[in-house]
């Protein structure tokens, strides 16, 4: 085993494919300080700058004090506390359904859903681009999985035509490698059609999307029991941790008893679920958040396309820039962090071969300032690379 691993190492290394972590010194934020330096940070998924804000770190510091730093054992045991509860009850409230259920991450909820639900002459449909957690859960789950072509509805109703008992669509809310918002009108139609099931991963929609924070399902006026499972993730744009599924009682009531990944793990800690509540709260009351996130999109989108800069068609938090190639895609991220900016390369098996890219995440607390130096700095290092090769 060792042997082909080493292997493997290397052929990623020669392909520069080798992923590396950088160690932060400090709090997450647009200025964030790693090796000794501060950097300008457009690689968070703090999308409206809660990950270090004052009440959210209070509300876990004081509840640390009461509850101490461990949970102590999973939900079922005896890991569920009155924070836990009160932050699924506030959930619920929030968007709207009967009950919501925590999760310790949005992978676990994700890939316990997909395991636990769909049964053996059963259907599991999904996009292409979905998040590596759905297809991983769709491999393991009894059921067989179909994937339709990136938002394509003629390919989706293709898969839909294959025999089944009974089919669950499953969507990103907002793919978060390209940063564009699912069809959700034509599936949520579509699925009344054939009486499908729809989950809806809305990691990158919830929080930011829509007037209230809704979500993608708001951003489209689509009511929200438009989804039968509604995933959340609670470490994006709400600034805590966690995840989160949402639906009827009969969706809880079954992950509770049958969801592996709910039942044989440890819970969130309750200090975790008093910040995530602290941040549920400043969703709903400081909206001049996401306004403040839809002009630095506007603002970026503007000057990127006057410098001739390489976007995709999103409208949301995340703009990649699509470049291309591994090696020139590090080249560029390379040369943005010597000038003091962290954008981050992804590249294949995260994204389809030849599409390496630089993945643009702007929040609510970047200034146009911020934004202006990022696309000076990223049009002349581009131009750079393209000159060298
Ligand atoms: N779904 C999507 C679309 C995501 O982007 C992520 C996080 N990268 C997850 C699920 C997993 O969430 P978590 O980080 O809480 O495990």
């Amino acid at each position: 085993m060792w042997q082909k691993l080493q292997a493997r190492l290397e052929q990623r290394k020669a392909q520069d494919l080798l992923r590396q972590r950088l160690t932060i010194e400090g709090a997450q934020g647009v200025r964030i300080r790693a090796e000794g330096k501060e950097y300008l940070n457009f690689s968070s998924n703090d999308y409206l700058g809660l990950a270090n804000h004052p009440k959210l770190n209070e509300a876990m510091q004081k509840a640390a004090k009461q509850y101490g730093a461990g949970s102590g054992a999973s939900h079922l045991i005896i890991g569920h506390s009155d924070q836990h509860h009160a932050l699924e009850q506030e959930i619920a409230d929030f968007l709207g359904t009967e009950r919501a259920l925590l999760f310790s991450t949005g992978y676990m909820a994700n890939y316990g859903v997909l395991t636990c639900l769909p049964e053996k002459n059963d259907l599991i449909i999904q996009d292409k681009l979905n998040h590596a957690s759905l297809i991983d859960g769709g491999m393991a789950s009894p059921a067989k999985m179909l994937r339709y072509a990136h938002a394509d509805m003629d390919s989706f109703e293709r898969q839909m035509k294959q025999p089944a008992d009974t089919r669950l669509v499953v969507t990103d809310g907002v793919f978060s490698m390209d940063g564009d918002i699912a069809p959700l009108p034509e599936l949520v139609s579509s699925c009344n059609a054939h009486k499908a099931s729809l989950m809806i991963d809305d990691a990158h929609g919830f929080g930011v999307l829509g007037e209230q924070g809704k979500g993608s399902l708001e951003h489209f006026g689509l009511a929200q029991q438009s989804a039968d499972i509604y995933m959340a993730t609670l470490g994006k744009a709400l600034g805590g941790f966690g995840a989160v599924v949402a639906g009827n009682e009969l969706l809880i009531e079954s992950l509770i008893q049958f969801g592996r990944s709910y039942i044989y793990t440890t819970a969130m800690p309750a200090a975790v679920a008093a910040a995530n509540r602290a941040g549920l709260k400043l969703i709903q009351e400081e909206s001049w958040r996401r306004q403040q996130l839809k002009m630095n999109i506007d603002y970026f989108r503007r000057l990127a396309n006057e410098y001739d800069i390489p976007l995709m068609p999103s409208e949301t938090a995340i703009q990649p820039v699509l470049i291309g190639r591994n090696d020139k895609t590090l080249a560029v991220s390379r040369a943005l962090k010597e000038a003091g900016i962290l954008l981050v390369a992804i590249r294949p098996p995260t994204v389809p071969e030849n599409s390496a890219r630089l993945r643009v995440t702007l929040t609510a607390e970047h200034s146009t300032d911020d934004i202006d130096y990022l696309l000076e700095q990223l049009s002349a290092e581009i131009n750079k690379a393209n000159q060298q090769k």
